[in-house]
């Protein structure tokens, strides 16, 4: 028979369990073995096997009783990029994951496993196999960001710190920093290509085409979380770190955005236009949206931040996971892409 404590280490909480990531880890968890439940602010999906706890993060006693009694808490809710709405972000990401460090402590929950981001060292300009070592940005590209990196600090400098009702046991804690998230029911990213390409706006590519990003399959997300929380252990070397997780196969940002397109069955695009020219258009754009802020709040849809996204270089170097963690990516990349193609076929050209 089970003994208490094997108990406690192999049941969990996703935060932001109903979110697209969140949701593959409780799947991911569920098939390991793990008892789950899940927090998030909404419920989006039913399933016997897990306890669903619906509140806010920022709230103590919401969260208190849906991290009672477990061995591990992983932290993946957020609110979406694109809202950038700067106070929104600094709630949630910022005093939710205080609030979130403040219960673990509370409630005697020995790990936490953060999901950060790799853009939290990215400043608009290219990273070519970036590692853990490059510092924080100092300029974030955007107030999401900016939180993503306030959250990651804030959750690493409290690895080893006693928990409250237990002085003698550590809160370990250990940041993972996925890239370009994909996979069936991804919301962001493919989905939002299939729609541009769908509505004729995938003509054009920024740059020459060739500037390499990673893409990362859900799973392999997943993978590298479960990896790090099994491997946190007192004095162990995955403790307060962070390690980044990708599918390894940078690719160019637009072959990617080529073959979402044509893999639905819409042309790829086709026509070049340089990069520095569309960057100072979106520059001005930022500035007219500034300037007439007072009177009307207008975001342009060219934006300086989807302008450097989409012709720089951004990817990064997961050797750190592969030797700590002994992560390797599960899915690659074109069985990745061909899983999630399928998933989109009813956004296919012909079923138009
Ligand atoms: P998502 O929007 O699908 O999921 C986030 C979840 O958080 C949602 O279910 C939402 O309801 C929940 N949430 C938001 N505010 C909350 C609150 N106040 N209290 C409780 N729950 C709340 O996003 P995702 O793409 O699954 O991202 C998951 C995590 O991965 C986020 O931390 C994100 O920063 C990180 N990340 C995502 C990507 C990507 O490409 N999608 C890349 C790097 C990092």
């Amino acid at each position: 028979m089970m003994d208490t404590r094997s108990r406690k280490s192999k049941s969990c909480t996703v935060v932001g369990g109903c979110g697209f990531l969140g949701r593959y880890l409780v799947e991911g968890l569920l098939d390991k073995g793990y008892r789950v439940n899940i927090f998030d602010i909404r419920k989006t999906f039913s399933d016997d096997r897990v306890s669903f706890f619906v509140g806010d993060l920022c709230t103590k006693e919401d969260l208190l009783p849906a991290i009672t009694d477990v061995g591990v808490v992983f932290h993946c809710a957020s609110p979406p990029p694109a809202s950038n709405d700067r106070a929104l972000f600094h709630r949630v990401n910022y005093s939710g994951t205080k609030n979130l460090i403040a219960c673990c402590r509370e409630a005697g929950v020995p790990k936490l496993v953060l999901t950060s981001s790799a853009s939290v060292v990215y400043e608009g300009t290219d990273i070519e196999n970036g590692t853990e070592t490059v510092p924080y940005a100092r300029k974030p590209i955007d107030y999401y960001t900016e939180t993503k990196i306030l959250q990651e600090k804030e959750v690493l400098a409290v690895n080893g710190m006693s928990i409250t009702s237990d002085s003698a046991q550590q809160l370990l804690t250990v940041a993972i920093r996925p890239h370009g998230i994909f996979g069936p029911r991804d919301p962001q990213l493919v989905k939002k290509m299939a729609e541009m390409a769908r509505d004729g706006k995938m003509k054009f590519i920024i740059g020459n085409g060739k500037n390499l990003v990673d893409f990362t399959y859900v799973e392999n997300v997943v993978h590298g979380h479960i990896l790090a929380a099994e491997a946190l252990r007192v004095g162990g070397p995955v403790c307060g770190q962070a390690f980044n997780i990708t599918n390894d196969e940078p690719m160019p940002f637009w072959t990617f955005v080529s073959q979402v397109c044509t893999g639905l069955g819409y042309p790829a695009p086709r026509y070049h236009l340089p990069y520095l020219l569309v960057y100072f258009i979106a520059l001005v754009l930022h500035f007219i949206s500034l300037l007439i802020r007072p009177v009307k709040n207008i975001e342009f849809s060219l934006s300086p931040m989807k302008v450097a996204l989409a012709g720089t270089h951004h990817y990064y170097s997961c050797q750190k996971a592969k030797d700590e963690l002994s992560y390797r990516p599960l899915v690659p990349m074109d069985n990745a892409l061909e899983k999630t193609l399928e998933s989109f076929s009813e956004m296919r050209a012909e079923t138009k």
